[in-house]
């Protein structure tokens, strides 16, 4: 065993790197200061005995280090594998298939490693006591192993007192064997790669550390969310695949894609339905001509709009029945804004409160406004204010157009951001709420982030941020805040503590067609 020239850095968090062989310690090496963390690259030895001694050797050793990473060359065994590629554990198995352990963090380092670049993923890495060729790999895949070392499980199953990553760039596969010409590139791929990730464990190094997990509520699925959800899981069940549905029923790309393999198919206009055809409506409406054109091509629809958005849409047409001139608080381009426009034509849209004096409306006649459903609930009374200087009679709805879950949801956060050293707002990045969410805490002084999932959080992020803030937007599935808090639990032991404003108990009853 040898120990590569140590320079730590005072006060920088220390990140342990146990690499195998000297070739892979080099690769990884030379020791020292590499981004926010000081990497103490040990060659632990080839083979589970050595790397066992060694384990318990480096574990003993005073003065634990911030994180620990198990890095080196791997064989391929899940088809699609290639040298250079780099596989993160998310799970160790023993060379029975036995599980050993589940390591939690694994998505976000492979977020970082992506973005540097590398083609990496999460991956179930096999340890064997000795060198795997041939046939051998097929029957060690059907383990459930994505790649094949000699020392990983070994290495992680010392008592390090810190958080542990497992990765394995891959230098060998059916195509490239070991000891062959092309393994001996693969080799050289696979240490090369090894090479550019020490940026990324330098980076998950200094997020590592205990910390305190703040969670929103309420937070995810809506009532709405959940209506539309569920309408075209009914329609699917009942009218079979494909069911057409326009626009994406709720902004959420994981919920779009799970619908889309249950058989759903996703058009942006009718026009790429073929005239008959079953259509559902997004959750966020559709305009009378977008009705009309189904209509008249004798398709069947099922409209998901959400309750409180048809609510809009009717008052709308109230204020326009009363000869009221109309305008729309909403964000250009946005479905529901469309929606909206579309069923009182020659409402006009304003944004933002500088808008106003641009509208192309007479002030001094009677003008009513309308807003979208998921805007903030500060934004909008600047907007207000703005109309309310320039119109002479100017009505507005009854109650706020801005909806329970927005307004539930910005106030959850508002109550929590103050208190976080940031803030991670879970939701697709056209989600208008979710996009709101992110602005609430900022308002409030947060650092503030978008992430559609977990492998979008950035371990910069998390560098010091001893309290994390989670939310979710409207339109995120719960179980995408639970693989967050999962990661989080990854870089090292949390506390999860509830800020709940309140619970939400509304329900939507389905349309007619899926009842
Ligand atoms: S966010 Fe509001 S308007 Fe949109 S679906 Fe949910 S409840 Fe309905």
């Amino acid at each position: 065993m040898e120990s590569h020239n140590r320079v730590i850095t005072a006060g920088a968090p220390r990140l342990l790197v146990l690499a195998p062989l000297r070739l892979e310690a080099i690769a990884l090496g030379p020791s020292g200061k590499v981004g926010p963390a000081d990497l103490d690259v040990e060659r632990a030895g080839m083979g589970l005995a050595r790397a066992g001694a060694s384990a318990r050797r480096l574990s003993a050793v005073p003065g634990p280090p911030a994180a620990v990473v198990v890095a080196g060359l791997g064989g391929a065994l899940a088809p699609g594998l290639v040298p250079g590629d780099v596989v993160v554990a998310d799970r160790l198995l023993d060379d029975q298939g036995r599980e050993v352990a589940r390591l939690a963090s694994a998505p976000l380092l492979v977020g970082e490693l992506v973005r540097d670049g590398l083609r990496a993923r999460t991956g179930t890495v096999l340890s064997t006591g000795h060198l795997v060729s041939g046939s051998q790999r097929a029957a060690l895949a059907a383990l459930g192993a994505d790649v094949v070392d000699m020392e990983s499980t070994a290495l992680a199953g010392a008592d390090w007192g810190a958080p542990l990553a497992v990765l394995r760039a891959v230098s060998d596969s059916p195509g490239a064997e070991l000891f062959s010409p092309a393994g001996v590139v693969g080799a050289l791929k696979g240490l090369r790669s090894l090479r550019r990730c020490r940026r990324a464990l330098a980076d998950w190094a200094a997020a590592a550390g205990p910390r305190q997990v703040l969670l929103a509520e309420p937070r995810s699925f809506c009532a709405g969310v959940e209506r539309a959800i569920e309408t075209v899981e009914r329609a699917l069940q009942r009218y079979g695949a494909p069911v057409y549905v326009r626009r994406q029923i709720v902004h959420n790309a994981h919920v779009v894609s799970r619908l889309e393999s249950a058989g759903a198919v996703f058009v942006e206009e009718l026009a790429e339905v073929p005239d008959g055809s079953r259509v559902v409506f997004s959750a966020h409406g559709v305009g009378d001509s977008v009705h009309d054109e189904a209509r008249l091509r004798q398709m069947p629809t099922i409209d998901a709009t959400c309750p409180l958005v048809t609510k809009i849409h009717n008052e709308a047409r109230r204020f326009a029945a009363a000869g009221r001139q109309l305008v729309l608080i909403g964000h250009a381009g946005h479905d529901e804004v469309e929606g909206t426009l579309g069923t009182v034509p020659g409402t006009k849209l304003v944004s933002v409160a500088d808008d106003v004096v641009h509208l192309e409306l007479d002030a001094t006649k009677p003008t009513a406004f309308v807003t979208q459903t998921t805007l903030a609930t500060d934004e909008v009374m600047t907007v207000v204010g703005a109309l309310e200087r320039h119109f002479t009679d100017l009505a507005r709805p009854a109650a706020s157009d801005i909806c329970y879950a927005s307004q539930n949801r910005q106030e959850a956060v508002r109550e929590m951001a103050a208190d976080c050293d940031v803030v991670i707002v879970v939701g697709s990045h056209n989600s208008s709420n979710s996009n709101r969410l992110v602005e609430v805490a900022r308002r409030c002084g947060a650092r503030a982030h978008l992430v559609d999932n977990q492998a979008d959080l950035r371990l910069s992020w998390l560098a010091g941020a001893r309290r994390v803030g989670v939310t979710a937007g409207a339109s995120a599935p719960p179980e995408l805040v639970q693989q967050v808090v999962d990661c989080l639990a990854g870089l090292g032991p949390i506390s999860i503590e509830e800020r709940s404003t309140g619970h939400e108990n509304v329900s939507f009853p389905l349309p007619p067609e899926v009842r």
